[in-house]
């Protein structure tokens, strides 16, 4: 079982499946939102439960993918992509110990320019199978 929330509590949540590793995303929607690259975990939606949701909003970037926040501390919590069977959580938000690793960068291609990933992990241009 693993916790998580936003900086303040208005938004907690519970897992009890699997997170994924831990994907960085360097696109530029990623960037804007967290203020850098984004970094998530992934878990089954039956997986998932919010546990505390007042403070929670969804901005909505096109049809099919929404960003979750805290509107009351500005905290970068959720990413839900339907149809997608996984919800994605921002990696900085789950409680210690979260018991994952970071495995694999999303997106490279379209990385800031003002660094470079200088680690040995994966890398993707764009997103495996994309
Ligand atoms: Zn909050
Ligand atoms: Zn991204």
């Amino acid at each position: 079982m693993n916790t998580g929330g936003c900086f303040c509590g208005a938004v907690r949540y519970e897992v009890s499946a699997p997170l994924t590793a831990v994907a960085y995303c360097h696109c530029s929607k990623c960037r804007k939102w967290h203020g850098h690259v984004g970094a998530y975990a992934a878990v089954d939606r039956e997986g998932f439960r919010l546990t505390e949701a007042r403070g929670l909003k969804w901005h909505s970037v096109s049809p099919t993918v929404r960003r979750g926040f805290c509107v009351e501390c500005g905290s970068s919590v959720l990413f839900d992509e339907s149809p997608d069977p996984k919800i994605s959580l921002c990696a900085g938000s789950l409680d210690a110990p979260t018991g994952i690793r970071e495995k694999v960068h999303v997106y490279t291609g379209s990385k800031g320019d003002y660094y470079e990933i200088a680690d040995g992990l994966l890398k993707y241009d764009t997103f495996p199978g994309k």
